[in-house]
């Protein structure tokens, strides 16, 4: 008669979403498992199809603290692969801030965690994806492209259904004995599981878009990252894609969330343009050149969106655990979300694997993704409030005073 180990021993875990979160976990429970016990069946339900999804900007992943997504990389075996992808290299790339004519008021490189190789990178996120697919690929999990999960709920038996619908149209269930959901932030099971939990406004609008030029990107942001504020009210964010491309994104808090739609046909470009135009009509060049050089199909309008995380102590969730922006969405003003998805995805995997059961398990990665997400909420409002301050001396002094080291140790966005 086999001996029972683990408690997941032969039993099966659905992963809903092969993002950051999911592949982070899966790749960290095949490398943190006893190869004495016997592995659970990991299958990944993915709505998209392998090696469609086109992200066209860069993320910022850190290293200056535990809670870093390169740590989680270095947990993972990845942090030399991901560090060859980084846009900038280790030595440069820098987040700063510029006054409304390019005239630099603040520059960063956060100071390393431990023996990391730098405090901060950024890598564009199609890569992160491709490195942390392939790594959960290798991990003996059975992947599904190409299927939408749309309910999950719990049966008589204790065991979760998945209700799924392929690309086709095809309905099917799927049975587990342990469900994590990672499908992002507009979370179809959250919807279903928690249908009071959803995203709120976080107070900002974005127009931007990505910028090409074949000829090199202008001078400061060819070599830097960060933001250019200009004291009323208004800031915008550049930051490099690649060699020809930057992403730019013009802000301006707003009492309502805009309704148009997040992505803007091309033909509503014209409009988009204008109004960033006029917006940032203070900003000296290369502001207009960025603005007028952007892909018309890149263009977009979108409020920044974010949702508070939650325990997982609601007894309607058991066997259930919702992991990065599934259960904490933060707004890109927080430019910490992937590194959340990272720990999150390392954190859960490490307490199943270690704790004596699954109750302990998700109590112990409740108690360390709980707080690490309300911090990056919190923070995110105090970047809000400050990138559109209605003063550059003013919020400086403001941001300086209240949140000390955050300040000195800014991150992206
Ligand atoms: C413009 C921008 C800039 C950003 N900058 C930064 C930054 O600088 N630093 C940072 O740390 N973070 C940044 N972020 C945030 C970061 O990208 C997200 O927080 C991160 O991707 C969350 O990872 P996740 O795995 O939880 O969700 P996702 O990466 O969204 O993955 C969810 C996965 O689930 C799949 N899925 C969705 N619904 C279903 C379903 N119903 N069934 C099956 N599969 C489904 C999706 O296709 C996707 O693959 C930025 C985000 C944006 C938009």
């Amino acid at each position: 008669m086999a001996v029972t180990n683990h408690f997941l021993e032969g039993k099966k875990i659905i992963v809903v979403g092969g993002g950051i979160a999911g592949c982070a976990f899966v790749a960290a429970l095949h490398k943190l498992w006893n190869p004495d016990w016997r592995l659970p069946e990991i299958v990944v339900l993915e709505r998209n199809p392998r090696d469609a999804r086109h992200h066209n900007y860069s993320i910022s992943l850190h290293g200056d603290s535990v809670n870093g997504g390169l740590v989680a990389l270095r947990q993972l075996g990845l942090l030399d692969e991901t560090l060859k992808h980084s846009i900038f290299g280790l030595r440069s790339g820098q987040f700063k801030m510029w006054d409304a004519n390019w005239k630099e008021l603040m520059s960063t490189q956060p100071r390393p965690w431990g023996d990391l190789p730098t405090g901060s990178m950024r890598i564009q996120r199609s890569d992160l994806e491709r490195i942390l697919v392939r790594e959960a690929e290798r991990a003996n999990a059975v992947f599904h492209w190409g299927i939408e999960c749309t309910r999950a709920e719990r049966l008589d038996n204790g065991r979760i259904q998945v209700a799924v619908e392929d690309e086709a149209g095809v309905k099917d269930d799927h049975e587990c004995d342990f469900l994590v959901v990672a499908d992002g932030a507009q979370s179809k099971l959250r919807a279903a599981l928690r249908p009071h939990d959803d995203l709120k406004y976080a107070g900002a609008v974005q127009i931007g878009g990505r910028a090409e030029f074949p000829h090199g990107i202008p001078q400061p942001i060819e070599e830097n990252w960060g933001l250019l504020l200009s004291g009323k009210g208004v800031c915008c964010y550049f930051s490099a894609v690649d060699k020809d491309t930057v992403v730019w994104a013009l802000s301006q808090q707003r009492p309502e969330p805009d309704t148009r739609a997040s992505v803007a046909a091309p033909d509503r470009f014209a409009t988009l343009k204008e109004e960033a135009l006029r917006l940032g009509n203070m900003f000296s060049e290369p502001f207009r050149t960025i603005v007028e050089s952007t892909t018309p199909s890149s263009a977009f309008v979108t409020a920044a969106m974010e949702k508070e995380p939650f325990r997982h102590d609601d007894p309607s969730l058991e066997r259930t655990v919702f992991i990065g922006d599934a259960n904490h969405a933060v707004s890109a003003f927080a430019g910490n979300g992937a590194n959340l998805a990272l720990k999150d995805g390392w954190d859960l995997a490490e307490n199943l694997c270690y704790q004596s059961s699954l109750h302990s398990a998700v109590a112990a990665y409740d108690s360390l993704g709980f707080a690490r997400a309300a911090e990056a909420i919190k923070s995110s409002h105090q970047k809000i409030d400050f990138a559109h301050c209605t003063s550059v001396k003013d919020s400086f002094l403001r941001a300086g005073l209240a949140t000390g080291r955050w300040f000195m140790r800014m991150r992206g966005m």
